[in-house]
């Protein structure tokens, strides 16, 4: 049994980008004690943004190949249990745990550094120590660290990702966007004032100093120290672009996000993605100076690896209830109904889906569960968990609306950083240990049929104008 006879026709539809998926929630949990990691017997009432990042940053630092995905718990319960899942078909590689294990051994080493250590009590603004010279020191062994393990998934993201992500940038500046594209985002445009263009130019060309920055990079010890260097400041500046929708500067992030419906790109997500890296070491860096991180500095981690999940995966090409959902999008107008709707469920949905199938090989497969969804089924039995998953990218589309449905009738909740927005053919529901597991996966189900009859209702529009233009040119010749 599939979890929803809609995920497979919604993944194989355009993305869609769906207003209510935030990318980044930890902003929104702002707390008065900001700054602190509590060990305390209920360490879900002190989820901070500083935990939240020290989670995310934990599962970044795990990645070393293209297309690595990690996720990450912790289990305070007796001592500090980190729990890593990945998407390694053959479990989480001994290398990942080796990392974190050296990342954590460099956090207590920083910690324990005196001069540093003095220097932080005085003034605890993280801005301010950054760039003292003892401090400099040591960051710069972890930078150097970090980046040589890190290369091959950064070379990866500035030849595939930002390279996707600056061409839609460059095309939106080049040429409007067509009224089919358009359709993907009600109430955009598709021209720019001139504050809008200026900050695209000044994105692109962000965009491509980073491209050059990584490829130029001769990898000695310097030159990786100089390359944070520049991704760091290139990601000051495109941080009020991908924070979520904040007051005064929200027209950065709807900009991108609707240069995403138009493109199907994901182009603040991308960018997320690919900031994580250095994120992640300046957040690691300054956090094991702060006074919340001595009350760890004692304890050893324990890093657990946790075991690859499958989960049964089918794909049905022609579901009768999704033909019912197309059927009434077709047969909305006084018309009747739109003699296109046969030919436009079979090119746009049960095609790509009967090609899945032939690549699946056998109809019910068995799939591996994505990293934070298997989490979220292990972190549930542990008693000291804390209740955030952290995340070296964004989650798709489907992990989002999982722990959504979940924290909407579980009462513990799980929280992660947020999604790209996009949809994945191969997904599957872990299995959850909570009373009300069934009231969850209809939940998930009715989620995701309302996501697909958004894609459905923007592919009817695309088709209905696409033919109406090619008739008009017709009519003109
Ligand atoms: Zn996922
Ligand atoms: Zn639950």
């Amino acid at each position: 049994m599939s979890f929803s006879p809609f995920a497979a026709p919604l993944a194989v539809l355009p993305p869609c980008f769906p207003h209510d998926v935030p990318q980044d929630i930890r902003q929104d949990h702002k707390h008065e004690k900001d700054r602190e990691l509590e060990v305390v017997a209920d360490p879900k009432k002190t989820l901070t943004v500083a935990t939240m990042k020290t989670f995310d940053a934990l599962a970044t630092v795990c990645v070393h190949d293209a297309g690595d995905v990690y996720a990450v718990a912790l289990d305070l319960a007796k001592g500090i249990n980190v729990v890593v899942a990945s998407n390694h078909k053959a479990g989480v590689p001994v290398h990942a745990l080796r990392r974190l294990e050296g990342v954590w051994h460099h956090m207590q080493t920083a910690a324990r550094n005196a001069d540093v250590t003095a220097i932080v009590q005085r003034s605890r603004k993280v801005a301010v120590f950054r760039t003292i010279p003892e401090f400099e020191a040591l960051h710069r062994s972890f930078v150097i660290e970090q980046y040589r393990y890190s290369w091959p998934a950064l070379l990866n993201r500035v030849h595939n990702e930002i390279a996707r992500a600056l061409d839609v940038v460059q095309r939106a500046l080049n040429q409007p966007f067509t009224a089919v594209e358009l359709v993907a985002a009600p109430g955009f445009a598709g021209y720019f004032a001139e504050l809008q263009t200026a900050f695209l130019q000044k994105l692109s060309h962000r965009l491509a100093d980073v491209t050059t920055g990584v490829l130029n990079c001769q990898r000695g010890d310097d030159d990786l120290v100089a390359l944070h260097t520049l991704l760091h400041g290139a990601q000051d500046a495109v941080q009020p672009a991908l924070r979520e929708k904040n007051k005064d500067d929200k027209w950065m992030s709807e900009l991108l996000d609707n240069l995403s419906r138009c493109s199907g790109v994901p182009v603040r997500g991308i960018l997320q993605d690919f900031f994580a890296l250095v994120s992640a070491v300046t957040h690691l860096s300054s956090f094991c100076h702060l006074r919340a991180f001595s009350r760890f500095e004692g304890l050893d981690v324990t890093v657990l690896a946790a075991k690859p999940v499958q989960g049964r995966f089918r794909i049905d090409p022609s579901h009768p209830d999704v033909y019912a959902r197309v059927h009434f999008l077709y047969d909305a107008s006084d018309d009747g109904l739109d003699l296109n709707f046969e030919s436009d469920l079979e090119a746009s949905i049960e095609r790509p889906l009967r090609a899945y199938c032939i690549q699946l090989g056998d109809n019910d497969s068995v799939i591996d569960i994505h990293p934070e969804a298997s989490l979220l089924n292990i972190v549930h039995t542990m008693c000291g968990a804390v209740a955030y998953i952290g995340t070296s990218s964004l989650a798709c589309l489907y992990c989002y609306r999982l722990f959504q449905a979940h924290n909407a009738d579980c009462e513990h909740k799980f929280l992660i950083r947020g999604s790209n927005g996009l949809p994945s053919v191969f997904w599957s529901a872990p299995g959850l240990p909570c009373s009300s597991s069934r009231v969850i996966l209809q939940r998930l189900h009715d989620t995701l049929r309302r996501d697909f009859v958004r894609s459905a209702g923007v592919m009817y529009a695309r088709r209905s104008l696409e033919r109406r233009s090619e008739g008009s040119g017709r009519a003109l010749q």
